[in-house]
């Protein structure tokens, strides 16, 4: 028998380039909009941070609970953009522009979740170990997804995505480059191989996790390099041993030669360092990098030694050997023929390293958000964008991402960068193009909207905002209110 009720029809969405075509009860593409019965609906919950009365879990309201409908709820309410949609293309009003007054200010937020195809994220990891070299490629299920990038203090640097991996390579190269992105925003653990051929090496990161380095899961990110050692715990070593030597991979310290064991009165021990002599005290490549001790390649840390200078040593000269995290250590005393051999650390020393390893923190990934704003999505929020570019740079108009703190680059355009376990948990989308979704909120005096050329039209009270599906949270771990006065130049007086 013939059907003849009529076959739904697809609704087309119109948030971003793709314009799906949505039947009745499926997504789109995104999984981001949804066709309800005909109507297009954002489906994650707009998050709405509730001042300090809330808690830092997200909640949704569940049946039963003595919710009031008032999804306005905490003394500070914030809308953020997580789950505001988008609004396409550009020139069309953003999804949200919300007013109400702060302390006495009339403000307006613009929100929405922009679509950024200029982005990719920067990841901090706090190790020694060997990752790669400089600017060493990084493989994400085997497609190049970005590459090392200048080391840092106590930290290794990877720069990933950016628009030559979404949309310069091939399109598999854009997609899982996406979804690395993705899901390293959203706090996921991702595997990555660093290099190439016998010297690659796989790394999980996972933001605010320790990494994984080739199977290892580190503890500990260094105290300092290894002149820094010598310098923060030369007073620790004073007559307990004759010499140390901090093992780095960067700086390796020699107390009897470092300036700190100079005014400690410290005697030269003829020791002979292998690597390049720095400064006094201070050597460059004793060896290869690597998993080893200090972030080299050795595990037998006598390997970086010359022999001593028989005119200046003595037999039974005592050696302390200590990696820049207090991890490894080991105890000598020169022979006869001033060769060291390795004896039972005493317990000064033994409290020395403890000492150092407790003056470590503990390694962590940080993965930074990065993204170009000062593309088209200004034209949501005015009808003349670079204003909103001026705005920002005169600190009249404020940028957060998710409700916290964007670090907004100087000169042109509006560069933001954000530590993304400062945002909502699940702030980040995707679009098929491929792009990252990040949510984008401008905040500002309703005065200063008007004056660049914001859509007046559209700003609604804050206690006007109505959605089904809203989650609430309290603020984030730094307490960032992009409304607080502070923010904006008028509170300064200039
Ligand atoms: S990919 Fe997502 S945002 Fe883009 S048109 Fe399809 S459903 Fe809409």
């Amino acid at each position: 028998m013939m059907n003849d009720s009529p076959k739904p029809e697809k609704i087309r969405c119109d948030a971003c380039p793709v314009l799906c075509y949505i039947a009745d009860g499926k997504s789109g593409a995104c999984d981001r909009y949804a066709n309800h019965g005909g109507t297009l609906v954002r489906v994650d919950p707009l998050t709405i941070i509730a001042g300090g009365e809330q808690a830092l879990v997200p909640f949704l309201p569940e049946a039963g609970d003595d919710w009031d409908g008032d999804i306005i709820k905490g003394s500070r309410p914030f809308i953020t953009a997580v789950g505001a949609g988008t609004t396409y293309p550009d020139y069309k009003p953003a999804p949200f522009i919300v007013s109400q007054e702060v302390a006495g200010v009339d403000m307006v937020t613009v929100v929405t979740e922009g679509i950024f195809s200029y982005c990719g994220v920067k990841v901090k990891i706090d190790t020694d170990r060997h990752i790669g070299d400089e600017r060493d490629i990084v493989y994400a299920e085997g497609e190049p997804i970005g590459h090392v990038m200048t080391s840092e203090y106590g930290s290794k640097m990877l720069s990933l995505g950016g628009v030559e991996h979404l949309t310069g390579g091939s399109k598999k190269e854009g997609r899982i480059t996406c979804d690395a992105l993705l899901r390293l925003c959203n706090r996921e653990a991702v595997t990555l191989h660093v290099g190439d051929g016998d010297h690659q090496v796989e790394l999980i990161v996972e933001a605010g996790k320790a990494p994984v380095v080739d199977g290892i899961t580190e503890k500990l990110m260094r105290v300092g390099c290894g002149s820094a050692t010598i310098g923060m715990f030369a007073k620790k070593w004073l007559g307990h041993v004759d010499d140390v030597v901090v093992v780095d991979d960067h700086i390796t310290g020699v107390l009897s030669e470092h300036e700190a064991g100079k005014q400690l009165d410290i005697p030269p021990t003829g020791i002979k360092m292998l690597g390049r002599r720095s400064t006094p005290g201070r050597y460059f490549q004793v060896a290869n990098p690597g998993t080893g001790w200090g972030g080299t390649d050795i595990e037998d840390p006598l390997t970086i030694l010359g022999p001593f200078n028989a005119k200046v040593a003595k037999s039974g000269g005592r050696l302390f050997m200590v990696s820049t995290t207090g991890e490894q250590y080991a105890y000598f005393e020169l022979d006869a023929d001033l060769v060291p051999q390795k004896k039972e650390t005493p317990e000064p020393l033994k409290a020395s390293a403890a000492l150092i390893a407790e003056n470590c923190e503990p390694s962590v990934c940080s993965v930074l958000f990065m993204g170009g704003a000062g593309g088209s999505l200004r034209a949501g929020v005015t009808d003349n964008p670079v204003r909103l570019t001026r705005s920002v740079k005169e600190q009249l108009t404020h940028v957060s991402c998710g409700g916290a703190q964007a670090y907004v680059w100087p000169g042109g355009g509006i560069t933001v960068m954000v530590n993304v376990l400062d945002m909502p948990t699940q702030s980040f989308g995707y679009v098929p193009t491929p792009a990252l979704v990040a949510p984008i909120e401008f905040s500002l005096r309703v005065s200063d909207y008007e004056a660049l050329g914001g859509y007046m039209d559209h700003i609604r009270p804050v206690s006007q905002i109505s959605r089904e599906d809203v989650r609430h949270v309290g603020e984030n771990r730094q307490g960032d209110n992009p409304m607080a006065a502070e923010n904006y130049r008028w509170a300064k007086g200039s």
